[in-house]
C-alpha cells in the first residue's frame, strides 16, 4: 500500500540528461516516465516540478556576462522545454498529463492555476509544472518546495543520481558515508547539498517530508512510495 496519497516529484534537467553532457536523454525520460506511470497506478496523485539545469543555468549566463534576471528567465523557459518532453513521454504510454507553466504561455500549455492543477489530480491526470516559480533569483527546488506545499502534498520526492544524502560527493570523494535519517536542521546546518536552504525552509514551515532517491534504480519511485528500497529521508526530528 502508498504510504502517500499526494507526491510531488523534483525532476532536476540533469536527471534527463543520462550520460550526455547536455540537452535530454529521451531513453532516460522514457524511463522516468514508466516510473511516475507505475506510481499513479497505484493510486496516488502525483505531481512534477521539472529543472532546467541540462540546458540552461541562471548562475552560469550571469557568470558570463549575462544580466542575472535575464539568464534567469532564459533558465525557466529551458524547464518548459524538459516539461513537453516529460508530458509527451508520459502520454505516449497512456498516461494523461498536463503542463501548467508559471509564466503564461497559453498556446503551449495552461497556465498555473492552483485549483485547477489540484483539480487535475483528483482526476488521476499528473500535472507537471514548468517555469519553475515565474520569478528569477530562485531554483527549481524552492518551487518544488513551494508547488508542494501549496498542493497539499504529503511528500516532496527529489530524484537525484545518487540513492540519498551522502555527508560529501560520493563520486568524488570515497570515504563519503550515506544518511538514512536526517532533520531539516542537519540539512541547513551541515551544509548538505540537498536542495537550496530556501527550499528547505519551506518543507520544514508546511513540515513536508523530503525524500532522496535515486531515479537511475529501475522500480525505486514506486518502493519510495511503499516506504521501500533505499532513500533518505528529511523530516523535523
Ligand atoms: N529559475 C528561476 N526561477 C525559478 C526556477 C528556476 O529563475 O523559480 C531559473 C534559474 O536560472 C535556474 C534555471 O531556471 O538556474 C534552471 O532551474 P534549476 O537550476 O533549478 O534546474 P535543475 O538544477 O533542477 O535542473
Amino acid at each position: 500500500m502508498p504510504h502517500y496519497k499526494r507526491i510531488l516529484v523534483k525532476l532536476s534537467g540533469e536527471a534527463l540528461m543520462g550520460d550526455r553532457d547536455y540537452g535530454l536523454d529521451a531513453g532516460v525520460v522514457a524511463r522516468v516516465a514508466e516510473e511516475i506511470k507505475d506510481v499513479v497506478a497505484r493510486g496516488v496523485e502525483v505531481c512534477v516540478v521539472i529543472g532546467g539545469g541540462n540546458i540552461f543555468r541562471g548562475v552560469s549566463g550571469a557568470a558570463s556576462g549575462m544580466e542575472r534576471a535575464t539568464a534567469d528567465y532564459m533558465g525557466m523557459l529551458a524547464t518548459m522545454i524538459n516539461a513537453l518532453a516529460m508530458q509527451n513521454a508520459l502520454e505516449k504510454i497512456n498516461c494523461q498529463t498536463r503542463v501548467q507553466s508559471a509564466i503564461p504561455m497559453a498556446a503551449v500549455c495552461e497556465s498555473y492555476i492552483r485549483r485547477r492543477a489540484m483539480r487535475h489530480m483528483e482526476k488521476g491526470r499528473v500535472v507537471v509544472f514548468a517555469a519553475g516559480t515565474g520569478n528569477p533569483f530562485f531554483t527549481t527546488d524552492t518551487a518544488a518546495a513551494l508547488r508542494a506545499s501549496e498542493m497539499g502534498c504529503d511528500a516532496l520526492i527529489k530524484a537525484t543520481k545518487v540513492d540519498g544524502v551522502y555527508s560529501a560527493d560520493p563520486k568524488k570523494d570515497p570515504k563519503a558515508t550515506r544518511y538514512d535519517k536526517l532533520t531539516y536542521l542537519d540539512v541547513l546546518t551541515k551544509d548538505l547539498e540537498v536542495m537550496d536552504t530556501s527550499a528547505i525552509s519551506l518543507a520544514r514551515q508546511s513540515r513536508i517530508p523530503i525524500i532522496v532517491f535515486s531515479i537511475f534504480t529501475h522500480g525505486a519511485l514506486a518502493d519510495v512510495v511503499e516506504g521501500k528500497g533505499r532513500f533518505t529521508l528529511i523530516t523535523e526530528n
